[in-house]
């Protein structure tokens, strides 16, 4: 079927009139590849939107999905329970680093970021510690687009069309410093005393008053920024000493992406008091999200009269049985086929793929870690993102679909990326940076 014309979809985060004029349209998906409406197969660079870590179309999955459809096709989760929405809880607080142990379900990134958010509020709230309401986040930062997640976050563009926001929020610093660090393979050695700034933001408002500081280990989204080395330590050392929780948002770096771990905080040596995560969660199956509370914050509410609700929040999708069918056996196949291991052993052949792009024409930085890896290139004058956009789409009609985020190509393949598939990713790019004005 031709695309269509009009303009009933309205499409999400996307030049809308751009896209009708030159549509890129996805019909199927199996593994590492896409098939396009045009019937090319694509190779999968970015995990659909960095989601699909174990590949696409995989049976054990799908067959879950199937099967729950036609069992349990919905049960609410208030008031009321279904096996396989503790079961799942069970199985991702296992896999969750330390003490996050408790699982509030939603149904996306960015109900995990509000959720969180609310949960840390409430939490000091039900010590009777009400006047830590202040939120902290970061220069480019995303967390989704709920209210609180777009004040929380640190993206001018996802802010400014709407309104006052969430107040008593402040931002520390972003930590790209293309001075110090351009070209780092992994983690940055420069940027660790950014994190002093919560110091200042902290006193400055007095502790008494700040709630939680939320931040991405690895921001994505805006470019795949690393944290310096050092930098996350840091900040939990002055939450700790100020009585703030710390909320990293694991939406991305979550179930695998940065390479033998299933989270970041783990691999950074780093505990959260709430962890968030979505996507990979499912393997991109069927929306879900988790905000993932170690035990001093949910013990912290379940103090009150028994027969009270701890936490007024939930949606009727919370916990949805379709959606934890799916993260289990999700979480099957991760483990079944090692595959945070396997992304850690294969990561080192993906970072020198991503830096052999050093050196051609407009790359001004490369950072990666894990399977994650962003390719920053000098803007076309007057048209920011411009020349990132043109590599997107071309890199697209050449066979292999990746992401652009500003003047940044961001790389995010499924876990179970093979090195022949490595070599075709940044080889089809490397052709383009040749010849891309
Ligand atoms: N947090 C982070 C770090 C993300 O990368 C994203 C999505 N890319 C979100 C939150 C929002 O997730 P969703 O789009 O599922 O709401």
């Amino acid at each position: 079927m031709p695309p269509t014309n009009h303009d009933a979809f309205w499409m999400p985060f996307t030049a809308n009139r751009q896209f009708r004029r030159t549509p890129r349209m996805l019909v199927a998906a199996d593994g590492m590849y896409y098939t396009s409406e045009d019937g090319r197969k694509v190779l999968d660079g970015c995990a659909g939107l960095w989601c699909v870590n174990a590949g696409h179309n995989r049976p054990r999955i799908t067959e879950a999905v199937q099967k729950t459809i036609a069992t349990l096709d919905f049960a609410p989760t208030f008031q009321m329970g279904h096996p396989l929405a503790f079961q799942a809880a069970d199985r991702i607080a296992a896999l969750a680093p330390g003490d996050l142990n408790h699982v509030f379900f939603c149904n996306s990134g960015s109900e995990a970021a509000d959720t969180a958010l609310k949960i840390a509020i409430a939490y000091h709230r039900v010590r009777g510690d009400g006047a830590r309401t202040r939120l902290i986040g970061r220069e480019r930062g995303y967390h989704g687009v709920g209210f609180g997640g777009i004040s929380v976050g640190g993206i001018s563009g996802n802010r400014k069309l709407y309104g006052a926001l969430l107040t008593g929020v402040d931002h520390l610093p972003h930590t790209l410093d293309l001075e110090r660090n351009a070209f780092t393979k992994g983690l940055p050695a420069y940027g660790a005393e950014l994190a002093d700034n919560l110091e200042r933001i902290v006193t400055l408002h007095d502790p008494s008053t700040i709630a939680a500081v939320m931040v991405e280990p690895m921001a994505g989204s805006t470019g795949v920024l690393p944290p310096p080395v050092g930098y996350l330590k840091r900040l939990r050392e002055i939450c700790d000493k100020y009585g703030i929780l710390l909320i990293f948002d694991e939406v991305i770096t979550g179930f695998g992406r940065m390479g033998g771990t299933p989270f970041a905080s783990e691999k950074f040596g780093v505990l959260p008091d709430i962890l968030t995560c979505a996507k990979g969660i499912t393997n991109g199956t069927i929306p879900m999200g988790a905000a993932i509370a170690r035990d001093h914050v949910y013990e912290a509410f379940m103090n009150g009269p028994e027969t009270g609700i701890e936490l007024p929040h939930g949606y009727t999708y919370s916990g949805h049985p379709v959606a934890c069918a799916a993260s289990l056996a999700t979480l099957d196949t991760y483990a079944e086929e090692n595959l945070f291991e396997r992304a850690g052993d294969i990561a080192p052949y993906f970072e020198e793929a991503a830096h052999a792009l050093r050196g051609l024409p407009h790359v001004i930085d490369i950072r990666n870690v894990g399977l994650v890896a962003g390719i920053e290139l000098s803007p076309r004058p007057g048209a920011p993102g411009a020349r990132a956009y043109e590599i997107f789409d071309r890199a697209f009609h050449k066979g292999v679909l990746v992401r652009y985020t500003g003047d940044v190509i961001a790389i995010s393949p499924p876990l179970i990326i093979q090195k022949s598939e490595i070599d075709q990713l940044f080889g089809t790019l490397a052709d383009i940076l040749r010849t891309v004005e």
